[in-house]
């Protein structure tokens, strides 16, 4: 019986029924026939969290960002003598740099924190384990993640070069050039009209005062 009370054909929802199950059957199939076909992930897929150590400054910005707090870092201080110097400078040591997956909500804050590029995402996914605690992974650990991680995408071609580029490229061409670069910008007069500090040719034309 229908809602509004009416008495449908006998069997018309069977016939519905069948009819979706063999037009289904009829179709290809789309299931990915994991694990004997390895799917086709995107490269900046966020499977793990690799650790690059010799980035790593122990400055504890990911840790105290982390929202579920299950970055687990451990240092001491080392003193190191450069010649020449007063005074003997000190540096920090990693000693333990932990990531538990089991509370990792795969955010991606610690990556986007990290001001010297230490962390990175990886597509890996396959690392489940039984026990829920080996699911904590160690700096050597996360070290050897970085296998995984994708070269980073081109730069575009019509952006315009980094800060270090453009440096590396005035350094190259000489002590002249950056002179050179600088006489070659267009002149700009700094007043409090937005007008007035275009260049002259990019202005609009002054009208005639009216006589
Ligand atoms: S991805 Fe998010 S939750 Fe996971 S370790 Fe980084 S900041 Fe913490
Ligand atoms: S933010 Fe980067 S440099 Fe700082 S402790 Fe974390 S991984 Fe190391």
């Amino acid at each position: 019986m229908s809602d509004d009370g009416e008495r449908g054909t006998p069997g018309k929802g069977l016939v519905q029924g069948l009819a979706v199950t063999l037009k289904t059957m009829t179709q290809r199939s789309t299931t990915q026939q994991y694990p004997d076909v390895e799917p086709d992930l995107p490269p900046r897929s966020r499977g793990v969290i690799a650790l690059l150590e010799e980035n790593c400054t122990v400055c504890m910005l990911c840790a105290r960002e982390c929202p579920d707090w299950c970055i687990y870092i451990d240092s001491h201080k080392e003193e190191v003598v450069v010649p020449g110097a007063a005074r003997a400078r000190q540096r920090n040591v990693l000693d333990r740099f932990d990531i538990d997956f089991s509370l990792c909500m795969y955010c991606g804050i610690c990556i986007e924190v990290c001001p010297f590029d230490a962390l990175h995402w990886t597509p890996e996914f396959e690392y489940s384990e039984v026990d829920v605690l080996d699911l904590l992974h160690d700096k050597d650990r996360l070290g050897e993640w970085m296998r995984t991680v994708p070269p980073p995408p081109a730069h575009d071609v019509l952006g315009e070069p980094s800060k270090e580029e453009a440096t590396a490229e005035r350094k190259a061409a000489g002590p002249g050039a950056a002179t050179a670069a600088k006489t070659a910008r267009p002149s700009v007069r700094r007043t409090g009209s937005p007008t007035a500090q275009r260049p002259a040719e990019q202005r609009p034309a002054e009208q005639e005062p009216e006589k």
